[in-house]
């Protein structure tokens, strides 16, 4: 059997939220406690960094002006031509999408968790991944929250955050499509016993799939 299918088997944890609601803060908290996580937009800068996978086919289609001098995707412009262009951005996707489901799978093929978490900020907006993983864990704030979070970390102006979150589902919706959520709304110490909790019963759930 090929080792992509026996990873499909695994119980796995698809984590999303919206820009700044703290997904890399839980992801990191659950692999402390012992989870394998992988990081699709991880993932996505080592297919567009230099050398990588996806970069002939963004060279043939966008051209060297889409590429820095070291031959990476030059992602500003990028960012700024497929916000303007909603069919590059369905070109560049078409692109991007089968490479990083490959590159996952061969990740969680190699992942040696307790579980799997797969990191996937657009997880509701695609929907494939949701048959492909065991639960959907939302981490959830305020609109506001995200907004205050990702100004400070990013220096990005209110405008700019809130034109990424209208690209975004909107909250409702993406906890529709939650088994699971993680309010953070709170300060660091508030995530403690939400994720042990969880923690603890991915942990009962993974032993029963084995
Ligand atoms: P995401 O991965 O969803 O974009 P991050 O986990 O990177 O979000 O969090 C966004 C920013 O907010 C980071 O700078 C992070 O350190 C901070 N942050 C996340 N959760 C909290 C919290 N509960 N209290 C204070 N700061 C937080």
């Amino acid at each position: 059997m090929p080792e992509s299918n026996v990873s499909a088997r695994r119980f796995s944890v698809g984590l999303t939220g919206g820009i700044g609601s703290g997904k890399t803060t839980v992801a990191d908290m659950l692999h402390a406690r012992g989870a394998a996580v992988i990081d699709t937009d991880l993932l996505a800068h080592q297919l567009t960094a230099p050398d990588g996978l996806a970069i002939p086919e963004i060279r043939a289609q966008f051209g060297e002006a889409f590429l820095t001098a070291d031959g990476a995707m030059d992602r500003t412009k990028m960012r700024e031509y497929v916000f303007a262009e909603p069919t590059a951005k369905a070109r560049l996707e078409a692109i991007l999408h089968p490479l990083i489901r490959i590159e996952t799978e061969r990740a969680a093929a190699q992942a040696r968790g307790t579980y799997l978490v797969f990191v996937v900020p657009l997880l509701v907006e695609s929907g494939s991944w949701r048959q492909r993983v065991s639960r959907v864990l939302v981490v959830d704030c305020a609109e506001q929250t995200q907004v205050r979070r990702v100004m400070s970390r990013s220096g990005l102006s209110e405008q700019q955050v809130r034109a990424i979150m209208a690209a975004q589902v909107s909250r409702q919706q993406r906890l529709a499509a939650a088994d699971d959520v993680i309010d953070n709304d709170g300060d660091a110490v508030a995530l403690v016993p939400q994720v042990d909790r969880l923690h603890a019963s991915y942990v009962s759930l993974a032993a029963k799939c084995n």
